[in-house]
């Protein structure tokens, strides 16, 4: 039997009557507030409907962006016993013939029956239908006049979430979840933030159709019964304070949210009011999902320390669907950690060589993303798999409950583990007494005369300039793996300026990377802003940006 839904049924009998802790919607609109209990009994209605119109242990998709519907919409496909998959939402710019395509692809690939469709997707029924796909509107399934008695019995090892990988490095992948990663990934979180359904409470904006959104921020508050607030990502890129508002009114205890987020909310904030948010309870502030930049994580905490935020408060973090969601926690109660090294040992020697004062050839920061949770174990090795020490960088490679048993691809499953249970995380870091440090992806490393060169720092150098917008510069290989290997800058600019005006931006990009990185871009490119190519998560997508630099 599923420990997992047991646990989310347990839950909301904890949570019945007037006052039970819940689910908040609909801010800053029309707030709405349901106790699990109401989101459960929902549910149960979706599963009695799911029921009679799928078969039993098939695979159902969602496509909604409100949170008040994808709550009971995932609950009820668990409680009927069926698997789920989020499908990615478009946003206005997306091309929606080229949404619809992918959308076919991952439901052929995922085998779904059906796709839950929610607001404000209805309109796209139309599109679904030409394309042959089954659709039922959740509005409808949530009204169904019976409800499920009882959970589906379900295996451990039965399949309950069909996450899709961000597509950082290619097509996103389906990662097929089980009920027992469900059960170990959530419950290690609980224990490492030390969560307590009374008293915390949690407030996101986060994608629900990505594993840090949908498992951190929705499925754990319905797991153990912990009131959650939740807006859309649209919500928080049309205003981003009000996420601190939120925060404020809700008395928010917990949240998550990548690096970029921290950096444009620190920048809004420094221009607030005193008195305008009060962050003084705010004690798990999530940074994970892509580098965490020490710059942003200072600023966050400067411009939070006006409004009562705690120097302790953010919680560095390493995630990936794979694992479920998350591999390691920073501890709490301490401010972020930051390891600084020698660039020329990290990239020369692949040594994380702690720096010298006026160390030459310059330094590089990380910070330290905490010892791997309860029930997972992280590994450093190099290429032929053999374990590295501390401080030498080499693949990540993890192991445990959480951890996926494998892919399910067009053609087929494919597995994800060695025969000792190993998973390639395809992230290179290097480990300190326990703790992870991630310096970045292995497909993404610059190889050119002898270093090793993380696409961060030239990326974080070429934001240092005057006119290019903040976290939208991408470097990205050229001729990989070949003698000469080169690279390229591709950034969004401010201002749409002259001709001139663009000369001289990418002029002093290519100096300033040189001075910071000491290796020239062979090309630096510039887009219109929301050009460049990004996941449905808002992260960078270097392989297919290389496409956009001419040859
Ligand atoms: P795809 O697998 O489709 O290329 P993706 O790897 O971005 O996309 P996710 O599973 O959403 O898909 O993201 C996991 C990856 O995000 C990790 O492998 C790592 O590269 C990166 N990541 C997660 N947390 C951190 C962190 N704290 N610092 C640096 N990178 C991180
Ligand atoms: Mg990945």
């Amino acid at each position: 039997m599923s420990r997992f839904v047991d646990g989310i049924v347990a839950s909301a009998l904890d949570c019945g009557g007037e006052g039970g802790r819940g689910l908040v919607t609909g801010e800053p609109r029309q707030g709405r507030r349901r106790t699990w209990a109401q989101v459960h009994d929902e549910a149960r209605r979706i599963a009695a409907a799911l029921r009679d119109s799928v078969r039993p242990g098939a695979a159902v998709a969602v496509l909604a962006a409100d949170p008040g519907l994808i709550a009971p919409a995932v609950q009820g496909g668990w409680l009927a016993g069926n698997s789920v998959t989020m499908l990615h939402q478009p946003t206005p710019r997306t091309d929606l013939a080229r949404w619809a395509q992918d959308a076919v692809r991952v439901l052929g690939v995922v085998d779904a029956e059906l796709v839950l469709l929610g607001s404000p997707f209805e309109p796209l029924a139309d599109l679904l239908r030409a394309h042959g796909i089954r659709y039922r509107e959740l509005a409808e399934l949530a009204a169904h006049p019976e409800a499920l008695d009882r959970p589906v019995p379900t295996a451990e090892d039965a399949a309950a979430l069909l996450q899709l990988t961000s597509g950082s490095t290619a097509d996103p992948k389906a990662v097929r979840i089980t009920h027992g990663n469900l059960h170990a990934n959530t419950a290690a979180m609980v224990t490492s933030a030390r969560l307590d359904p009374v008293h915390d409470v949690a407030v996101s904006w986060l994608p629900l159709f990505h594993d840090m959104g949908l498992v951190g921020t929705l499925v754990v508050p319905m797991t153990i019964g912990m009131e959650a607030v939740q807006v859309t990502p649209t919500d928080f890129l049309t205003a981003p304070l009000l996420w601190p508002k939120l925060i404020s009114k809700y008395g928010g205890t917990v949240t998550a949210a990548p690096n970029f987020a921290y950096a444009v909310t620190a920048r809004r904030m420094a221009h607030a009011e005193d008195g305008a948010f009060d962050l003084s309870g705010l004690r798990f502030a999530l940074n994970g999902a892509e580098p965490v930049d020490t710059g942003a994580v200072r600023a966050f905490t400067e411009a939070g320390a006006r409004f009562g935020l705690a120097e302790t408060a953010m919680v560095c973090a390493y995630g990936m669907a794979e694992a479920t969601l998350a591999v390691s926690f920073a501890a709490l109660n301490r401010p972020v950690r930051v390891d600084t090294v020698s660039a020329d040992a990290l990239e020369r020697r692949r040594l994380a060589d702690p720096a010298d004062d006026g160390e030459e050839g310059g330094t590089r920061s990380f910070a330290l993303l905490g010892r791997a949770l309860p029930g997972m174990e992280i590994q450093v090795v190099d290429d032929a798999g053999t374990e590295l020490g501390e401080r030498q960088v080499g693949r990540l490679r993890i192991r445990g409950a959480a951890v996926t048993p494998g892919y399910l691809t067009a053609d087929g499953p494919v597995a994800a583990q060695d025969a000792e249970g190993w998973l390639d995380t395809g992230d290179d870091g290097y480990l300190i007494d326990g703790e992870v440090v991630i310096c970045g992806r292995r497909k993404d490393v610059i190889i050119m005369g002898g270093r090793n060169i993380y696409p961060v720092d030239i990326e974080r150098a070429a934001g240092e300039v005057d006119g290019v917008r903040a976290g939208n510069a991408a470097a990205v290989r050229l001729d990989a793996g070949s003698r000469r290997e080169r690279f390229a800058v591709v950034l969004e600019s401010k201002t749409a300026g002259t001709l001139d005006d663009e000369k001289a931006l990418r002029a002093a990009v290519a100096s300033q990377v040189a001075r910071a990185v000491g290796a020239r871009p062979a090309a630096v490119v510039v887009v219109a802003p929301g050009d460049l190519p990004k996941t449905p998560s808002g992260k960078l997508k270097r392989a297919a940006t290389a496409a956009l630099v001419p040859d």
